[in-house]
């Protein structure tokens, strides 16, 4: 079991909502639209509305009904790394050839990908993931903490499942790319246990017999389900004077003081913007003389309801990268990364996929009944979110691109909003966050 003496200092950081009351460091009210109402939104809207700004969220749709409501679940404490690795490209290349893997570059979205996928794969150079894994950590380890703080002890406990993680392998040897990983783990005070067949029937014991190996992590964990957790905090906001406009927000005009929401619903004015609009959030940068370098890459779920308690954690494939976790609507198996416009239609294959996945990992299942979805993760190409001022526009502000961990990074995301609206030092240094 890795070491992990040194707590770390960021959990320490923290600011608790009365000590900001108590010694008065409370800045002046805005008024503050935030547009989208996903995980990333809502947590924003939460932190600034319990500071005492006017919040509204501007939603086109349902609150928590983007790619926030059919994700896996899980939250992760260190056991998560950037998308693109040493290596990365001798392992995403298979993928992309082969029909069945996880991979999938619709050629319309080709010219849009390219200058994406050239930043990922430097985002794989070893010393650049080094340092990009150390801003994630950063970022998603004090996740449990915080969302227990924004939602309060009875909503976290009745929502939050802290049974830990476990990632999975077929083969017996490590590689030297386990080791790295283990070692860059230990340097951050992650918390893993590695462990073998036995163990791993221990932990999960209707798990497929072929795999030999895997890792737990004590720190990380689960939802019981994405739509409650992004309707529990939209109540907590509500509860702290925010509103909900349904409408869908047009574009953002910048004034001399404060900025102008062109929306369906008429003009609206607001001291400042919050853009955390997933994938579109691209689309309302652009006239504003920013190009996000966000990609589309859609994933999907199958959900399986009744058989839920046939694991108790999420459980990764690492090698087909796919997860299981278990959840209120059921068993639900996550994964594909497919690069393809927003609007495409959903692939039937890729559900298909999912299926016999989910039957390699537990044997026994019978997948009846199950539903099927497709999400646009908002992903950057070095997988840290977009977190901060426009470059020249101070009132307005980008709360975006968690990718595929939008449930980890959304609390600490609403925390810097929330400094940095208040004219606050940042409690995180947010360099590597900043609009780029
Ligand atoms: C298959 C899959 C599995 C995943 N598993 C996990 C996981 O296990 N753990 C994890 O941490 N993350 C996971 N993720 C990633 C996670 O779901 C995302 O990072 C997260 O949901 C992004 O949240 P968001 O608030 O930025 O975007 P969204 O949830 O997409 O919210 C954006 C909102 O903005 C609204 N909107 C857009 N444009 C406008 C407009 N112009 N006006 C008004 N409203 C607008 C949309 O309607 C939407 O409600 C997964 C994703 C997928 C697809």
């Amino acid at each position: 079991m890795a070491d992990r003496s040194n707590a770390s200092p960021i959990v320490r950081s923290l600011r608790p909502y009365t000590r900001l009351q108590g010694n008065r460091q409370v800045a002046q009210k805005q008024s503050i639209a935030v547009i989208g109402g996903g995980v990333s939104g809502v947590s924003c809207a939460l932190m600034l509305s319990r500071e005492g700004n006017r919040v509204t969220v501007i939603e086109e749709g349902h609150i928590g009904h983007g790619c926030s409501w059919g994700n896996g679940a899980q939250y992760n404490a260190g056991s998560a790394f950037p998308m693109a690795h040493p290596g990365i490209v001798w392992k995403a290349l298979p993928w992309l050839l082969n029909p069945n893997g996880p991979v999938r570059l619709a050629p319309r979205e080709l010219p849009r990908t390219l200058p994406w996928l050239v930043k990922f794969i430097l985002t794989g150079r070893p010393q650049a993931w080094e340092a990009t894994y150390s801003a994630i950590h950063s970022l998603n380890q004090p996740c449990a903490g915080l969302y227990r703080e924004m939602l309060g002890d009875a909503a976290w406990s009745r929502l939050f499942r802290p049974h830990g993680a476990l990632h999975v392998w077929r083969n017996v040897a490590l590689s030297p790319q386990d080791q790295l990983v283990d070692s860059l783990r230990t340097k951050h005070g992650v918390r893993f246990e590695r462990i073998d067949a036995k163990q791993l029937r221990d932990l999960e014991p209707n798990l497929s017999r072929e795999y030999n190996r895997g890792i737990y992590f004590p720190d990380s964990g689960h939802v019981t389900s994405p739509p409650e957790l992004v309707q529990g905090l939209m109540d907590r906001a509500e509860g702290f004077g925010a509103s909900i406009l349904s409408a869908k927000a047009l574009a953002i005009e910048p004034k001399a003081t404060g900025v102008l929401v062109q929306t369906t619903a008429g003009p609206q004015s607001f001291d400042k913007v919050i853009v955390a609009a997933g994938i579109a959030s691209r689309d309302l940068a652009k006239p504003l003389g920013v190009s996000l370098s966000l990609a589309s890459e859609r994933g999907y779920h199958i959900t399986i309801p009744d058989v839920a308690s046939a694991i108790s954690r999420p459980v990764t494939d690492a090698a087909s990268a796919f997860v299981a976790t278990p959840l209120n609507e059921g068993l639900r198996v996550v994964g594909i990364a497919e690069f393809d416009s927003p609007a495409a239609p959903r692939n039937p294959m890729q559900g298909k996929k999912l299926q016999a996945c989910a039957k390699l990992m537990l044997p026994e299942l019978s997948p009846d009944n199950l539903t099927e979805w497709m999400g646009v993760r908002p992903s950057t190409p070095d997988s840290l979110p977009i977190i901060g001022p426009h470059p020249s526009n101070p009132a307005v502000l980008y709360a975006t691109g968690h990718g595929h961990m939008g449930i980890s990074g959304a609390p600490m995301t609403a925390a810097l909003i929330s400094d940095i609206v208040a004219g606050r030092a940042p409690r995180l240094n947010n360099d590597r966050f900043r609009v780029r």
